[in-house]
């Protein structure tokens, strides 16, 4: 399997960009722009637009839905996981497979250095796998079976 740039160079153009929201936001403005982009994960931001934490569709379920808080008048801030697992564009798909398996998270930014280069979710590692595997078998029934 290759390595996560070589993932994200194949994303759609729309998909490129890896969407953020400020920790001074609230969760119910979380939630709208996850909503809007069709995401499940958003980037949160510190006011010097560095990496402040992680929010998840799995924080509006358990941390506010089922903690019965209000998402309206609760900030990104205090739900957000601040201890952000991110991997490099070098790092390799299967690694970042077996620690999204290992740490049960869904998502991974991409960093270099303080820059943000991208977001890998585990549909977009599945999307790349299938792909690989399709290819696999197209060329096996040649071999077996020329046309
Ligand atoms: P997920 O399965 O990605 O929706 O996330 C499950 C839980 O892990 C949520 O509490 C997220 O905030 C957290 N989480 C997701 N991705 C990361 C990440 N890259 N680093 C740290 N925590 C994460």
């Amino acid at each position: 399997m290759p390595t996560i740039d070589h993932l994200l160079s194949r994303k759609p153009a729309d998909r490129q960009r890896v969407v953020t929201i400020s920790k001074n936001a609230t969760a119910l403005e979380a939630a709208r722009v996850m909503n809007d982009h069709h995401i499940g994960a958003l980037v949160v931001t510190d006011d010097d637009h560095t990496v402040a934490g992680i929010f998840t569709e799995r924080d509006l379920l358990t941390r506010i839905v089922s903690a019965q808080r209000a998402p309206e008048k609760t900030r990104v801030a205090d739900v957000m996981t601040t201890n952000v697992v991110v991997c490099s564009p070098e790092t390799r798909c299967d690694d970042v497979r077996h620690i999204m398996r290992e740490k049960r998270i869904r998502h991974i930014p991409v960093t270099e250095g303080r820059r943000l280069m991208g977001m890998i979710s585990i549909g977009d590692l599945n999307t790349a796998e299938v792909k690989v595997l399709a290819e696999t078998i197209t060329y096996l029934e040649q071999f077996v079976a020329p046309s």
